[in-house]
């Protein structure tokens, strides 16, 4: 089986049960897919790496031998690799929730749930310092505590300090119009800002009091700052689009030079009850999206932050397929 189909079916089944991995090799997210929730593992093979929601009901299975060997058995499933260990949230990033909440309420995000919560300049320093050897770059993102001007200006501290550092910085924040400006100035190697949904009345219905047109102007004003292959936006599979606004959204961004993120619906919030995409769905719009960014001239793999680079949670073209 193709290391494609083998990522797209862990994905499709949302997870795996583990059976015996020690707890150092888990990642207890405050953002991105599984917010708050049990946990998850990053499954590596010489072809790529998945990241593994633990998933008690999950029929798929995840076992690591003494070796540091690691397994992952269902139906009609069996791959055999190894697991790696997260840095902060992924491995080989210091990947950072700066506001651990939001007063935002979009319908499939878990994070307004929980307790607000704020990282200061210090305390990411403090974070970032001790791992230093073992990453290859810094990547902030933030919830909304109080409103956007108030977090991006807290990012944009954060960001000063970091820079220090001298590794590639990445930013993932929800904008103003400045933000590019302000982020480009700082030194910041990539941002991505999220569209969320493949069209404008799934973002009206799913995020309630966000600007879809806002976004996409600051996406084509990122790009005319930073350029090729340092753009991103995250879209979100799975929340009722079909496959015709899927592809529409994934060429329209492709076409203004942004790097589409294909993200699996993770089921939670408000959207608990909605399927999750098939694996044949997933790579269906992955080919879709692999022609679109070759046409576009636009290579995820050169990613330097972030999602992309991680490519725990999405098929990426160029390194999965
Ligand atoms: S792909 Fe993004 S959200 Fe998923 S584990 Fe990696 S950095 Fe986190």
């Amino acid at each position: 089986m193709q290391w494609r189909r083998i990522k797209a079916e862990i994905l499709a089944y949302g997870g795996a049960r583990p059976v015996g991995v020690p707890d150092r090799l888990k990642d207890r997210s405050t953002a991105g897919p599984g917010a708050r929730g049990p946990g998850s593992f990053f499954f590596a093979t010489d072809a790529g790496r998945v990241r593994v929601a633990v998933n008690d009901d999950s029929q798929l299975s995840l076992s690591v031998a003494d070796d540091g060997s690691a397994v992952i058995t269902g139906p009609d499933l069996r791959v055999e690799g190894w697991l790696e260990e997260p840095v902060l949230h992924c491995p080989r990033q210091a990947y950072i929730t700066l506001s651990e909440g939001c007063i935002f309420g979009c319908r499939y995000c878990a994070v307004p749930n929980g307790p607000c919560r704020y990282k200061t300049p210090d305390d990411v320093e403090a974070l970032v310092l001790p791992v230093l050897d073992r990453i290859d770059a810094i990547s902030i993102t933030s919830g909304v505590l109080d409103s956007v001007e108030a977090d991006e200006t807290r990012a944009l501290a954060v960001v000063s300090r970091v820079m220090r550092f001298g590794i590639p910085v990445g930013v993932s924040i929800y904008p103003t119009l400045e933000t590019p400006g302000r982020l480009h100035d700082l030194g910041v190697s990539e941002v991505k800002f999220n569209v969320e949904t493949a069209t404008a009345d799934l973002f009206a219905e799913m995020c309630p009091g966000l600007d879809y047109d806002l976004v996409w102007k600051v996406l084509a004003a990122s790009v005319r700052l930073f350029g090729k292959n340092r753009v991103y936006s995250n879209v979100i599979m799975g929340l009722g689009e079909t496959d015709e606004e899927m592809v529409a959204c994934i060429r329209r961004l492709t076409g203004m030079g942004v790097i589409p993120v294909i993200r699996p619906l993770t089921p939670s919030g408000g959207v608990a009850h909605f399927p999750r995409p098939d694996a044949d769905r997933l790579l269906r719009t992955a080919e879709v999206l692999k022609e679109a960014l070759a046409t576009a001239g636009l290579d995820p793999a050169q990613a330097l932050t972030m999602c992309s680079a991680c490519t725990g949670c999405d098929l990426v073209p160029g390194v999965d397929l």
